[in-house]
């Protein structure tokens, strides 16, 4: 069975976002722990977890995605802004463990100019800093475009960031469709080879999620624009071999493409509909 969602909003809570899910067609989603662009999070209310958790059981939703806000930056210059970045995640790791045996998803960060070595030592400290050997949360590393000094462009530093961190058996990794071809991933042309590469350089044990995101802009061009199912650069086709490939069939998807419930309807619908069962 296909495992799609899409990115909700959490600002109604739990329960509300389980049943606006299944309304849609979707039986996992992806959240924001807090306002995207940081700040304070919402006080959880154990009611609306225990609403949630019996109504995620009874229509097998999940798992769940929580996303760490975006502005966060583990890779900072500025200690405030890693503090920031620290505490934040703290936090986060505790409150998800009110839901528990989830997944959490951060961008690794930006070096802005300190170095590719540096910023992953950063990252690492502030990973080493949050993980507990008891949490029950899977933290995935999201693979990123390559804007700017972004970290986690390549296979490779992400690889570099799991090798370093202390339990890195609470680590994982979410591909996002449209950034790995914006870094110069080619699953368009070539999905297997990435694959394969993936599976050499990370090894594909560690990937736990897929955004599925089409791109708006071509092969290499590290630009991040996310683009409706079939409507960027990658095509269905794309999507359909992806969401079929027997190393990804069984993971969950998550889609972020620019649209409104409605939209998302539609391409869970469209994907199902190419999916083999
Ligand atoms: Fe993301
Ligand atoms: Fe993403
Ligand atoms: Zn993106």
């Amino acid at each position: 069975m296909l495992r799609i969602g899409c990115h909700l909003s959490s600002s109604k809570g739990y329960l509300a976002m389980g049943e606006t899910a299944k309304s849609i067609g979707a039986n996992t989603f992806q959240f924001f722990t807090r306002n995207p662009r940081g700040g304070a999070a919402k006080q959880i209310d154990p009611d609306d977890i225990s609403a949630f958790l019996d109504f995620s059981k009874e229509n097998d939703i999940g798992p769940i995605l929580a996303h760490a806000p975006y502005t966060l930056n583990a890779a900072a210059k500025e200690p405030r802004i890693r503090e920031f970045a620290l505490i934040t995640m703290q936090d986060d790791m505790k409150r998800l463990e009110q839901t528990p045996g989830n997944l959490y998803n951060f961008h690794p960060g930006s070096h802005v100019g300190q170095g590719t070595e540096l910023g992953i030592e950063l990252i690492v400290d502030i990973l080493n800093q949050i993980i507990s050997p008891e949490q029950s949360t899977t933290i995935l590393l999201e693979t990123m475009a390559g804007k700017g000094s972004e970290i986690g462009g390549s296979f490779e530093e992400i690889s570099r960031i799991i090798s370093r961190t202390e339990h890195s058996d609470k680590l994982g990794v979410c591909l996002d469709t449209c950034h790995v071809f914006d870094g110069g991933y080619d699953i368009k042309g070539n999905l297997e080879s990435v694959l394969s590469e993936f599976d050499r350089v990370i090894g594909l044990s560690r990937l736990h999620a897929i955004h599925l995101n089409d791109s708006l802009h071509g092969f290499e061009s590290h630009k991040d624009r996310h683009a409706k199912i079939g409507e960027g650069f990658l095509g269905l086709e794309t999507f359909a071999a992806v969401i079929n490939h027997p190393s990804l069939r069984e993971l969950p998807f998550y889609l972020e493409t620019p649209n409104e419930l409605d939209g998302y309807e539609k391409e869970i619908a469209l994907l199902k509909s190419v999916y083999n069962s």
